[in-house]
């Protein structure tokens, strides 16, 4: 049942999180235990300035924070939005998504209900970021707030040896937001999605951007529809990009960002992207060769105003036709040196 497990999550900064979760899952942990981990070493880590400790501070200088999770199998969520100095706001949105009700907190109201619960708080400013804030023209960059510029969210979808899937989501969000703005990382349907008998999908870009077309929750339907992730990724990033995004001409992704993959069997993997105006097919190729592999691949695709999105189907997908003519092609050279 191993080969079910999987997990993928966004960027190079997730690496050492994926290196420490991916083994838990192997060892058959429940998914959530696997997401907690791989996104709370992401909090944790100074050197990554747009999550957790360490963050990007807002216009008043304060990092301020954004979080969810969503389990798949009862599609309960809890998320916390614009919390200060919560140590780990994954592991809050995480206790949260055990409610019906009140499982969505922000500010005060998430402060005080993550204080009852004894979670763990510090200064999330680290004199890295403070020292940014400081040396920044606040007037001048606040005007400024568009894609990929200084801000991203760590993303990690899972499904364990149950096939249960989850996704857990954290954020600083852009580098001088106003106090108070949330983006779209802790909306369910938004930044995140989940839904054990489908897959998951989750987004990372300029929320507002994002949110105008709950980008994560339509990659999901046209999952449940029976596209592929990877198709199902492109065209809502397509059509969402026509019909809600007015960020079109913004700056063009960066070509050095990279991305994280993991499967089961293979750890680590990372993907270096080229630059290119459309969505960017990249998959490893065990997910090109093996059936098992591409009926279960996550996948990923990046658009050019910086969307991005990354999902994962539990549902048997036929594999697309640039995989089948591969497929095809093995198949008659394994024939030929049968026969011949
Ligand atoms: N989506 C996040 C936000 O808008 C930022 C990001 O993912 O880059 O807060």
């Amino acid at each position: 049942m191993i080969k079910n497990c999987c997990m993928i999550s966004t960027w190079k900064m997730s690496l050492l999180g994926m290196k420490r979760a991916a083994p838990l899952l192997k060892r058959n942990v429940p998914v959530h235990e696997a997401i907690l981990m791989a996104v709370k070493t992401v909090e944790d880590d100074p050197a990554i300035s747009s999550v957790g400790y360490g963050g990007l501070p807002n216009l008043n200088g304060e990092v301020e924070l954004d979080a969810a999770y969503m389990n798949g199998d009862t599609l309960g969520f809890g998320g916390v939005m614009s919390v200060k100095n919560i140590k780990n706001p994954i592991e809050v949105a995480f206790d949260l998504s055990h409610y019906q009700r009140n499982c969505l907190l922000s500010d005060i109201g998430a402060t005080r209900y993550a204080q009852s619960k004894g979670f763990a708080f510090q200064n999330m400013l680290s004199p890295e970021s403070k020292k940014r804030y400081d040396q920044t023209d606040k007037m001048r960059d606040s005007e400024m707030l568009e894609a990929y510029k200084e801000h991203d969210t760590v993303c990690v979808i899972g499904m364990d040896h149950r096939r249960s899937m989850a996704c857990g989501v954290s954020t600083s969000g852009l580098f001088l937001k106003m106090p108070g703005r949330v983006g779209d990382s802790p909306i369910i349907g938004s930044g995140l999605y989940a839904d054990s008998e489908v897959g998951c999908a989750a987004a990372t870009g300029v929320g507002e951007d994002i949110m105008k077309g709950c980008l994560s929750f339509s990659i999901v339907e046209k999952m449940r529809n029976g596209m592929d992730p990877q198709t199902a990724c492109e065209t809502a990033l397509q059509q969402h990009l026509q019909r809600f995004c007015d960020a079109i001409t913004a700056a063009e992704a960066s070509p050095s960002l990279q991305w994280t993959a993991m499967e089961m069997q293979e750890l680590p993997l990372h993907y270096p992207l080229s630059r290119s105006l459309s969505p960017i097919k990249t998959f490893p190729p065990s997910f090109m060769l093996l059936p098992t592999s591409v009926e279960k691949s996550p996948s990923f695709s990046r658009i050019r105003v910086g969307l991005t999105a990354i999902a994962a189907t539990n549902q048997s997908v036929k594999p697309s036709r640039g995989t089948f003519l591969l497929y095809l092609l093995f198949f008659s050279f394994f024939c030929s040196i049968f026969l011949s």
